[in-house]
This record gives structure tokens, sequence and C-alpha cells, in this order.
């Protein structure tokens, strides 16, 4: 029997610690398990849908307003706790604490957008439509709805997901990550905390048996899942074979174009941040950087190498650091093998972060910076999401060129452009294929009251995540139509189909 704490699951507002599977989770900046997360067998994922079914009925028919004051206080627990719940994640993903905050704060942001809820389900009425005849459309919740989260963002994704989801009357199972549990697990006991009754919000922790009873339990209606694309289509092929709506928002691998024209040490700034920030383990990273011309390729470089020697490197917690580990071992060695096969490949290896030590962390998971020169599509390090911190350089003579490159690729998440040129910043924005676009953002995730979704293959399903997309997702629209007749006045037979003409 193992000594470490146990992370469990939440059912019905209670904590769950039963059950034979479980695995380790991990401190990535010192390489050692400092706990186990309970692994859910079908049993207790159907005591958690069991449990949600149970309470949908009341909140379903509890005012919005009063689903809504939930939130609100919520968001003042979140703020409370932001420390707290931050070093959490620091402890089991890696990231900086001041990248942590960050994302904690979009998650914030998610919640009070669902406290807009009252004001968002507001349907639509016509009066009229025939003689003394009125209709209207309603929205109304779907029942047991589940999301399935990464571990990436173990704080904001899940509030993408839940706040709007129960905020319009649904209840709500969430699978988290289970590399890093343990802050997205509190959050929902701050829920309960903040008047969400037992039963609406339920945590499961767990693996693919976990996922996979949620996918075929007729009881859940909708399914949210965010991770990566094999995965993203495996849940909406199967969600939707089992009569679910379903959005799946999958990896990504997101293009910066740099015009000849760019303001170059703005554009490097931003590169920085974009594609070394959180060890490159966002999902709107920039992990290839487009150079149109070679002289903006060499001036480019060259910021981007000064920059680089500045970072450190180091533990989430230590404030000096710019950079953590990345999350996992696995992780680390995958993305240690994409650098090795990117100079087997032929790419340019200018800066080579393989090997990088830090002291008093010496078990840790940690790969500083790398950058390539000369990337080129058919690459493996061109055309797959490596999610880690390595950058290529990719030289094409035009724009056009560079956006057929970003066209032709499977995946559509984000992409930017660095200009000073609002025709081509205007052509690009109109015409690339793909979701979120930036000029001169070199990360445009959109914030909480716009919806977030790629395009191609990082995204299946047809509603985007958060937003005014997730009302919709979370709702079935429900059309009504009224005839309240004068007294005494009956209806003649009418066999014809009724129309206003
Ligand atoms: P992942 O696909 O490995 O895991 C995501 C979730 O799926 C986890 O909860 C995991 O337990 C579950 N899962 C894993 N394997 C499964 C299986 N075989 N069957 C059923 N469920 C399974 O993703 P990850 O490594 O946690 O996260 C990183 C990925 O997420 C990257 O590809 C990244 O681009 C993507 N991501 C996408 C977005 C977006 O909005 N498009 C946002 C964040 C992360």
């Amino acid at each position: 029997m193992s000594s470490l704490p146990l992370v469990g699951h939440l059912i019905g507002g209670k904590s769950v610690t039963t059950g034979s599977r479980a695995q380790d989770v991990f401190n990535p900046a010192t390489g050692k398990a400092e706990k186990r997360v309970l692994l859910a067998d079908k049993a207790t994922v159907e005591q958690a849908i069991t449990n949600a079914q149970a309470a949908f009925p009341a909140w379903r028919n509890t005012p919005p307003l009063k689903r809504a004051r939930v939130m609100g206080n919520l968001k003042v627990l979140l703020e409370k706790h932001a420390d707290e719940i931050c070093h959490m994640i620091t402890a089991e993903h890696g990231k900086v604490l001041s990248d942590a905050m960050g994302e904690l704060q979009r998650g914030i942001e998610n919640v009070e957008y669902a406290s807009y809820a009252p004001e968002l389900l507001k349907g639509e009425h016509s009066k009229n439509v025939g003689p003394a005849i009125d209709s209207w459309s309603e929205f109304q919740a779907l029942g047991v709805t589940a999301g399935i989260t990464p571990f990436n963002f173990p704080a904001m994704v899940p509030l993408w997901m839940w706040p709007m989801a129960v905020a319009c009357g649904n209840c709500f199972i969430l699978k988290p990550s289970e590399r890093d549990p343990t802050s997205t697990l509190r959050i929902a006991e701050l829920a309960l905390e903040a008047g969400l009754p037992p039963g609406v919000l339920n945590v499961v922790n767990g693996d693919k048996e976990a996922v996979d009873t949620l996918l075929t339990d007729p009881r859940v209606k909708a399914v949210s899942f965010v991770g990566s694309t094999p995965i993203a289509e495996y849940i909406y092929t199967e969600g939707c074979k089992h009569g679910k709506r379903v959005q799946a928002l999958g990896g990504a691998k997101n293009h910066a174009v740099v015009m000849p024209d760019a303001d170059v040490p703005n554009a490097v700034n931003a590169l920085m941040g974009a594609a070394f920030g959180s060890c490159g383990e966002r999902c709107m990273a920039i992990p290839l950087v487009v150079a149109v011309g070679d002289a903006t390729a060499d001036a480019v470089i060259a910021g981007l190498k000064a920059e680089i020697a500045k970072m450190t490197v180091g533990s989430g917690f230590d404030a000096k650091s710019d950079m953590g580990p990345l999350v996992t071992k696995p992780h680390f060695e995958k993305v240690k093998g994409y650098v090795d096969q990117g100079v087997a490949e032929g790419a340019t290896l200018l800066v080579d972060g393989r090997g990088v030590k830090v002291a008093g962390h010496e078990d840790g998971y940690f790969l500083a910076p790398c950058l390539f020169d000369n990337v080129k599509p058919g690459m493996k390090i061109y055309q797959e999401e490596i999610f880690g911190p390595v950058l290529g350089v990719v030289r094409v003579k035009t724009l056009q060129e560079a956006m057929d490159l970003i066209d032709a690729h499977e995946y559509g998440n984000g992409t930017c452009i660095f200009t000073r040129d609002g025709e081509a910043a205007r052509y690009f924005t109109d015409n690339i294929l793909v979701g979120m676009v930036g000029v001169n953002v070199p990360l445009p995730v959109p914030v909480a009251y716009h919806s977030f979704g790629g395009w191609k293959r990082s995204l299946f399903g047809d509603l985007h995540a958060y937003g005014p997309d997730a009302v919709r997702f979370y709702t079935k629209r429900k059309t009504i139509t009224q005839r309240w007749p004068s007294a005494g006045v009956r209806e003649g037979t009418v066999f014809s189909f009724p129309s206003s003409k």
C-alpha cells in the first residue's frame, strides 16, 4: 500500500476514495511521485451519473438568476483561493506560478460569463404569427452532460465547460486529466461551497474506462472534450454513435507568419512567449515561424537567439524561472525525441536545449528552448504536434506561399501574422483556413464572451467551446406555438398546410 495522499472523486457532493485502481501523480520539477489518483471504474462513473440524474429536476427548475448567483459566489471564492489553486497547478503541471495565475484568471472570466446566463438564455418571441397565435423559442437544459479535459490547463479548460453547462440548468460529470487532477477537484469543492447543490457537478478521476462509460451511458446527453486529435476523433465518433451531442477540440500546429515589414523586435518578444510560455504545452502555442524572405528569417533568428540566451529554466515555484519542466517523463522523452528527429531529418538546430541541468532538480523533466532553422513541410517536426519548447523557422518567399503551407496543414487551431501592412493582414484574416487568427497578436485566444475553436482536425463538431456557442451547446431549442381562441369561437377544419398567405 502506498502512503502517498490519494486524489479521489467528488460524487453527489461527497468525497469518494474507494476503488482499486490508482496511478502516481508526479511533481515534474523533481521527478518524484507525490500523490496517487484513483482511476474510476465503470460502476463509480455510473454512480456519478445517477447522482447527476437525480439532481437534475430540481436544478433545472431553479430560477436562472439563483443558478447564476452560485457562479458569482464561485468567482469570489476562486479569487480568494487563487494562490492555493495555482500552487496545486505548478506542483503537478510544472508551469511557472505567474502562468498558472494567468490560466486561472482566464477560467474565472468564464465563470463570470456564466453568471450572465439568465440574459443569455432569454428566448425569442413573436406575437401574431397567425390569427391570435404567438410563437416563441426557449432554450432548455439537456440533462446530464459531461466534460473530459487535458493536462495542460487543469483549471481553465474545465472552467470553459461546466460553469456554463450548470448555469444553463444541466448537471455535469467532469473527467479531468489523471496527470494533474488536484486543482480541478479543489475548484469543484469550492463550487459546492459557493452553493452548487450536491450532484449538480461531479468529478470522476480516471482513464479510458471512465471516459468510455461516459460515452456509452444513455443518460449522458452531451460530451465536451479537449485534448489530442486522435482521442478527440475517437470521442466524437463514439459519442455520436451513442446518440450524444459532442464537441471535441483537438491538437494544433500553429504557424506565425512574419512579413518583411514587421516590427521584428516586437514580433520576437511575442514569439518568445508564444513558443516557450508553459514550456510550449499550449494548444495555441507557436511552434512554427514562417518568415517571408531570408532577410526576415535572419533578423528573427538573431532576435530569438539573443532572447533565448537570457531565459531561465527552473522550477515553476522559483520566481526567477521563465519556463518550468515538461509534464511527465514520457512526455519529456517524446519531445526530446522530436529534437533528435529534427536533426536527423536535416533541419538546422541553432539552439539545443537537450541536456540542460537545473541545480537541485536533477531528476526534473527539464528541456531548455530549442530553435531550428530550415524546417520544411514533410519533416516530422513540421507536421506533428510536439507540445514542447521547440520552435522551428520555415523560410518562404511570399505571403501566399506562407498561407498555402498553413492551409495545407491538417490542423487549423490558431495562427497569426506580424506586419504593418493592413492590406496583407486583411487578406490573411479573410482567407486563411484557421479558426482563431491574430494580427500582431501571437496567442489569439478568444476572451470568455467569444467562443474558442479551431478548424480542420483541430475540432470535431459544429459548436466551439465557451462563449455564446456554449449556451447553444448545452441547451436545446424548443419552439412553442400557442393560440388561445376567443371565448365561444370555434375554428373550422383546415386541410391545407397553415401559412400566412
Ligand atoms: P490527451 O488526448 O492525451 O488526454 C485528454 C483527455 O482524454 C484526458 O482526460 C485523458 O484521460 C483522456 N484520454 C486519453 N487517452 C484516452 C483514450 N485512449 N480513451 C479515452 N480517453 C482518453 O491530451 P493531453 O495530453 O492531456 O493534452 C494535450 C493535448 O490537448 C494536445 O494535443 C493539445 O493540443 C490539446 N489541447 C487542445 C486544446 C484545444 O482547445 N484545441 C486545448 C488544450 C489542449
